[in-house]
């Protein structure tokens, strides 16, 4: 099959709201009146963040998903979508789950796909996706002001802890084996949060090298400090040691959930949209005066934190 025909088979679908879309050297796009394009790109490479014999849906998933994940963290609205693939070998099979996996995804966000590349090398996987968001309401890193509450969507740590197991580190019961290895595969990206968050939260990140390493950047963009308090945290109810759960909630990749700020006299307002969205967001600190975070345990000591998450060159 030649990449063209592989293009059409698997990657072409309807894309009306583009002017144009896959086909030509380059897709073309009217961003609606009074708003700004957030455009952001994550690639998944095999062997760093999935494994060779990854289920193909679930990998199509995932490649958007993480992609979607940045464009909730920006309280933008996802719209259109490129995917540049490096594939190994033409695999009928496993390029008709992997685009099932990506378009299912796709479409319950109202995303198309309007162009990419192809070529054949080892398996990569990288999307650029944009998003639309009114003039002046994004969200972004840099705007968490002291006093502010700080918040996270979800819970922490599930990925991490799904991971763990297919490591053979830890043996979870069936239960909580499903439910954090549908986090790992298959996360939900945020973003009927983001959209709900515009004009509420004065900050926002998407969590994807793990709690303190991304609050951190908001942190260190706003110029302020951050004080968490342990016990809030919206932990796993597995049964393991507290040492690994306290690494996978703080430090564990791959959450996809949102840490956000917001003024304590939005506090109601955040309360509405999680029972709206029937999400759980948790208020787990507050930002104050400084420079980097601090843990507090029940008692009111800090907690020493050794790894903070990761990093890809460390
Ligand atoms: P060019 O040679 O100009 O780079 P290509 O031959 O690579 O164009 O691609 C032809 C068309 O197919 C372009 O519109 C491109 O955006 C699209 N395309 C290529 N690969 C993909 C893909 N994996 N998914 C979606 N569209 C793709
Ligand atoms: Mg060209």
């Amino acid at each position: 099959m030649s990449e063209f025909d592989l293009i059409r088979r698997h990657f072409t679908r309807a894309t009306p709201s583009a002017l144009l879309g896959v086909g030509d050297d380059a897709a073309l796009l009217q961003v609606s009146a009074g708003n700004v394009l957030a455009v952001s790109s994550d690639m998944l490479v095999c062997g760093t963040h999935f494994f060779t014999d990854a289920d193909p849906y679930l990998l199509g998933h995932k490649t958007l998903a993480v992609n979607l994940s940045d464009m909730a963290a920006m309280g933008a609205n996802p719209r259109w979508a490129t995917l540049a693939l490096s594939l190994p070998k033409v695999d009928e099979a496993w390029l008709e789950q992997f685009s099932a996996g990506f378009f299912s995804l796709a479409q319950q966000h109202g995303v198309e796909l309007i162009g990419g590349d192809t070529t054949r090398g080892p398996l990569n996987l990288c999307v650029t996706i944009m998003g639309e968001v009114p003039q002046g309401k994004t969200l972004r890193r840099d705007g968490a002001q002291v006093g502010d509450e700080v918040w996270v969507s979800g819970s922490l740590g599930d990925a991490a802890l799904g991971l763990a197991h297919l490591q053979g580190k830890i043996d979870l019961p069936e239960d909580a084996r499903i439910h954090c290895l549908a986090a790992l595969h298959q996360p939900t990206p945020r973003v009927a949060l983001g959209l709900a968050l515009r004009g509420v939260a004065t900050s926002a990140i998407d969590i994807s090298d793990g709690l303190l390493s991304d609050l951190g950047h908001i942190l260190e963009r706003s110029q302020v400090g951050g004080e968490i308090d342990f016990v809030t945290l919206p932990i796993p109810d597995v049964m393991i040691s507290n040492e690994l759960k306290q690494r996978c909630v703080l430090s564990g990749g791959d959450d996809y959930e949102l840490c956000f700020t917001a003024p304590a006299a939005r506090h109601v307002d955040i309360l509405s949209i999680s029972e709206k969205l029937n999400l759980p967001l948790t208020r787990i600190g507050k930002i104050v005066a400084g420079q980097g975070w601090v843990i507090q345990d029940a008692t009111g000591n800090q907690l020493k934190i050794e790894s903070t998450g990761y990093e890809h060159f460390q």
